[in-house]
């Protein structure tokens, strides 16, 4: 439901309504005809990428020089937002996780050579990457300071020594982004560093795909990762020496915002689903579409998507005039994935038993949104950040006080 104009460019709104005449005419259409539990082929995704090409809208985040749109980081958001109405959409138009964030590293950390190695055949989807951090414990997760993988100097190769899991992507990459410690006496945020890691590396090992809570719809994996005296060139140190966090920092910023307007295109899009199952069928005499326990709900979440979409464009232009924005969007972070968890849910119990068969892609949805109050940061590491800011505020109320005893 568009009920706000939402204060964007021309070419913004151009952009959006493409995607969604896209989203309409052509992957909506495939993913209704899709069998259900089945997944897309590698031919079919390719044939959807071809449409997004006609219509103008593929991977338009990435400079025109390596196969992209050159559109500006604020002017593409409407289209993740728009793709994000369907499973399919972020793949087709190539901005999908985790490639659209490992390409965005790449173009800003990167070499020359690298990018020329690397983003014309990500961008083109016939290669694929996998951005490689999290280790099981004892290793870094939510606190990634307690990361244990390293990577030493030896000649002109780096060693790199570790164990990774939920490496996303790991069974299909042909490169690992790698995060490694390279000093081991600096402070991890000052002493690690990430490495292009080619798929077909000696000692790099596909342990096994991690069994989890995913959508059928697309086929993704995610690897525990063995990296045995992995050698790789000095030249694939991506960015400079040690800065691998100030690189990761750059990248999650943006990154987490352009999965908050996929996931608000997938509330939109379930409570649109939602609302046509209750105006469709009735109960006790009348429509479920006029019960108003019901109207108020679907209230409620078109309120909550509504400042999920404000806050995400507030956090978006404050990137864009060079801010780091680190608290705006941890905000918008955590009211993204509660907002998209209580849509779907929400849409799911107004469409009773049919919420839950795969006829719709409600539950592919539910799938496939409960890992973004975990990945990325889960919500309480967020909320630290968020509570941390806010106890240092300045303007403590001290003389508010005053009048209670013993202050
Ligand atoms: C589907 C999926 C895809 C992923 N893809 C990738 C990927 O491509 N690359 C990658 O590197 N990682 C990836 N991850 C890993 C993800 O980023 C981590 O799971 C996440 O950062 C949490 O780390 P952890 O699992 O080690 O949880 P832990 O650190 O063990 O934390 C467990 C829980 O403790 C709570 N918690 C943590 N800190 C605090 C605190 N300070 N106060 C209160 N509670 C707290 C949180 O609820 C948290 O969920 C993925 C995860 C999933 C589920």
């Amino acid at each position: 439901m568009h009920l706000v104009d939402y204060p964007e460019s021309d070419r913004a709104n151009e952009l959006a309504r493409k995607t969604r005449d896209l989203m309409d005419e052509v992957i909506l259409p495939f993913e209704r005809d899709l069998g259900p539990g089945e997944a897309i082929s590698d031919s079919e995704l390719e044939s959807l990428r071809e449409a997004a090409k006609d219509y103008g809208v593929y991977c338009p985040q990435m400079p025109e020089e390596y196969g992209g749109m050159g559109e500006s980081f604020r002017d593409s958001l409407a289209v993740f937002e728009e793709a994000g109405q369907s499973l399919l959409g972020p793949p087709a138009l190539r901005v999908d996780a985790p490639d659209e964030g490992n390409m965005h590293t790449i173009e800003l950390a990167g070499t020359e050579a690298q990018k020329e190695r690397w983003l014309p055949p990500l961008i083109e989807g016939e290669a694929k990457s996998a951005f490689s951090m999290t280790e099981p414990a004892p290793g870094g997760g939510s606190d990634p300071k307690m990361i244990k993988t390293t990577a030493e100097k030896d000649g002109d190769e780096w060693v790199i020594d570790g164990h990774k899991w939920w490496t996303s992507n790991g069974y299909e990459a042909d490169v690992f982004l790698v995060m490694a410690r390279t000093d081991q006496d600096a402070h991890p945020y000052e002493g690690c560093s990430i490495f292009l890691v080619p798929a077909e590396a000696d000692g790099l090992e596909l342990v096994r795909d991690v069994p989890s809570m995913d959508s059928s719809m697309l086929e993704v994996s995610h690897a525990e990762v063995r990296y045995d005296g992995v050698r790789v060139p000095e030249e694939n140190i991506l960015g400079a020496e040690n800065e691998g966090f100030q690189i990761a920092q750059r990248r999650l910023g943006p990154a987490r915002l352009t999965h908050c307007m996929r996931f608000c295109g997938m509330a939109d899009r379930a409570l649109a689903i939602a609302r046509a199952y209750m105006q469709h069928r009735d109960a006790f005499g009348s429509s479920l579409a006029d019960k108003q326990s019901l109207r108020h709900k679907i209230a409620e979440q078109e309120l909550a998507l509504h400042t999920t979409r404000t806050t995400t464009r507030d956090a978006a232009r404050r990137i864009s005039e060079g801010h780091q924005a680190r608290i705006p969007v941890a905000m918008c972070k955590v009211k993204a994935a509660r907002m998209v968890q209580e849509a779907v849910d929400l849409a799911i119990q107004c469409c009773g038993g049919a919420g839950l068969s795969r006829d719709l892609p409600l539950v592919d949805f539910y799938e496939g949104l409960r890992f973004f109050r975990i990945g990325d940061g889960a919500d309480e590491v967020h909320l630290r950040s968020i509570a941390r800011e806010a106890f240092e505020d300045e303007h403590v109320a001290d003389a508010d006080l005053a009048n209670l005893p013993e202050f």
